[in-house]
């Protein structure tokens, strides 16, 4: 089975977009602030992406777009204003940030309420302790998957690849508490394709491409592939994907395709699977705007 991250965005959205016009009746217009810092092109994209999502659900949007070479401390005094600003209910800061700037202080300086990203380590803490609060998008756009499909959770073998901040422990974490058990795997880990192989919700967030092969692959387990990776080798792409028509077409017109962690070929070895494109990544910005509607209603304790 595939399951189709557009299709459950869609699905949020439109939820969102109801639960905001019953706020417009009592006079209440969730707000996002972005900022970009620069003129990355994938964070334009992505941001530009994030703020026309905005628009569609009826959310007020506010773009900062300060030079490359602004300091620290000009941020921090941004962050500031916007969480002093009664308008904004969410701030993100779209990173990578420049080299000049410190990430880690300026994501602390973000108030825990108005962390739509989840980075905070007040909101990474309630995680923890499962006190709700604001998750971190990709992570939360999992569990949707899983849930939404129905697929359970609870008491499966949840194999998680990869670590980070921002993926790996927060979705670990997410399916520890719907009560998978859990394991987390990295690049120190010893026999990876022993771990991978008892896992009945196989996570792969690790950044390379089809690196989980169908013989890391328990028949009939769930695939969840976070990965986004372009290939630009023509040679690559008829191997991963023989005699895929589609894609070779949009490699010839774009010069590249986008694959995940997991290779293509091991998701006939699986009971359902996340496409790339088209699975969690579709679910990002849907979960940001249910954030941003669950920090308006908590910050008025109306959740
Ligand atoms: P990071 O680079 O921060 O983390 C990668 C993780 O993979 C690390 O924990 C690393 O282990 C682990 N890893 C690397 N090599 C191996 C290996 N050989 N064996 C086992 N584990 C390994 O990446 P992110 O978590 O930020 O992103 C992961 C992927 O997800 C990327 O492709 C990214 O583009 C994509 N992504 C997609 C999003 C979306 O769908 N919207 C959002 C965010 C990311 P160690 O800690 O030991 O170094």
């Amino acid at each position: 089975m595939v399951l189709d991250g557009v299709a459950i965005a869609a699905e949020i959205k439109a939820e969102v977009k109801k639960e905001v016009e019953a706020l417009a009746v009592k006079g209440i217009k969730p707000g996002l602030a972005v900022i970009l810092v620069g003129e990355d092109p994938a964070s334009q994209i992505y941001v530009r992406s994030k703020v026309k999502t905005c628009g569609e659900l009826g959310i007020a949007s506010t773009m900062i777009t300060p030079d490359a070479s602004i300091s620290t401390e000009e941020l921090l005094k941004i962050v500031d204003s916007l969480n002093a600003n009664d308008e904004v209910d969410g701030i993100l800061i779209q990173l990578p940030l420049p080299k000049q700037v410190d990430t880690k202080r300026l994501l602390e300086a973000v108030r825990p309420e108005k962390d739509v990203d989840g980075f905070h380590p007040v909101n990474v803490g309630r995680l923890q302790t499962g006190k709700g609060g604001l998750a971190p998008c990709t992570p939360a756009g999992i569990i949707e998957i899983l849930k939404r499909t129905k697929l359970p959770i609870a008491g499966q073998h949840a194999v998680v690849v990869g670590r980070s901040d921002i993926v790996g422990k927060p979705a670990a974490m997410m399916l520890l508490n719907e009560s998978a058990t859990v394991t987390v795997c990295h690049s120190k880990t010893k026999d990876l394709a022993a771990e991978t192989l008892r896992a009945d919700i196989l996570v792969a967030a690790i950044g390379r491409p089809g690196f989980i092969t169908e013989a890391m692959v328990k028949p009939g387990a769930v695939l969840i592939d976070v990965g986004i990776n372009r290939m630009e080798d023509a040679a690559d792409v008829e191997l991963y994907f023989p005699g895929n028509t589609a894609r070779a077409e949009g490699f010839a017109k774009r010069g590249y395709t986008v694959i995940g962690d997991i290779d293509p070929r091991a998701f006939a070895k699986a009971s359902a699977y996340t496409p790339v494109p088209g699975g969690v990544g579709a679910l990002t910005i849907a979960m940001l705007m249910q954030n941003t509607l669950t920090a308006a209603r908590l910050r008025r304790a109306l959740a």
